[in-house]
């Protein structure tokens, strides 16, 4: 196996609908072959692609390929996205990345999903704004299973309260938890985060809040999706595998991720 997270550069831009295709078909390979070495169904495992810092062009040639949900990270940008491609009327959109709660009422408009639930004034700010939309919005709470201090989500000490909170909120369908590992290139490291995530989930489901779903667990990325199937991920979120190498430096996206 690659050593994760260093193939930055190794991704081929993707720049026609054939390199979509065959992109797809060699990260939906990977998926397919990691479930096969823990019994797992294929079928068990959303392929999230993730688009951001890819200009609208490279969104259509996607979509052409048959992507029908694109998660982006920042709101900004996913909302310019959102409003140039709203010609696209089945294409959905996943906000991925931590959000400020000033900026829910966007969130609030136009996503299908949000991955990045962490607090509770967020969880009101958007559920308010929902409400007046008279949306409902997919959520999945993030947690912080690295223990560093820089990255976003919930400690998992905290998230067993958090869930006993959201029943207030009607608009937010709570899904399952979302997190991102360790950034290393050493899988020994990066594994215990995804098995934590599990963990924590099987102890919250025993006596989760009725109404709050806690099936999903989204976990996994380029560098080390396969580890986080084989950990049990039902979401990955993929981007540089499809799109091809980002020119921008992951801290641009995350605090203090390694450059
Ligand atoms: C960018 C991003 C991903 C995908 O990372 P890739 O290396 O492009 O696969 C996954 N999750 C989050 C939260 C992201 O911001």
């Amino acid at each position: 196996m690659p050593r994760l997270h260093e193939q930055h550069g190794r991704y081929p831009q993707a720049n026609s609908v054939e390199d979509f295709l065959r992109n797809l078909a060699a990260v939906r390979q990977r998926i397919a072959q990691a479930c096969q070495r823990v019994g797992r169904d294929p079928a068990g495992v959303r392929l999230l692609p993730v688009s951001k810092t890819f200009d609208e062009a490279h969104l259509r040639l996607a979509y052409a390929a048959g992507c029908r949900v694109l998660g982006e990270n920042k709101v900004q940008e996913a909302q310019r996205k959102w409003q140039a491609m709203a010609d696209l009327g089945d294409l959905q959109w996943s906000v991925i990345g931590h959000l400020q709660t000033n900026k829910a009422r966007q969130v609030a408009r136009f996503a299908a999903e949000f991955q990045a639930l962490d607090s509770l004034r967020l969880a009101e700010a958007l559920d308010r704004r929902l409400q007046i939309e008279g949306r409902r919005l997919d959520v999945f709470v993030q947690v912080n299973t690295s223990g560093e201090a820089s990255k976003y989500g919930l400690a998992p000490d905290a998230v067993a309260d958090f869930l006993r909170a959201l029943p207030a909120f009607s608009a937010l369908r709570v899904r399952g938890l979302m997190t991102l590992a360790l950034f290393s290139a050493d899988a020994a490291r990066v594994r215990p985060c995804f098995v934590r995530l599990r963990e924590l989930r099987e102890r919250l489901r025993q006596d989760a809040p009725a109404g709050i779903g806690l099936e999903e667990l989204s976990m996994g990325m380029s560098g080390d999706f396969e580890i986080a199937i084989e950990e049990g991920a039902t979401v990955v979120r993929v981007g540089q595998a499809i799109f091809g190498a980002r020119a921008l430096p992951d801290s641009h996206y995350w605090p203090a991720a390694g450059e």
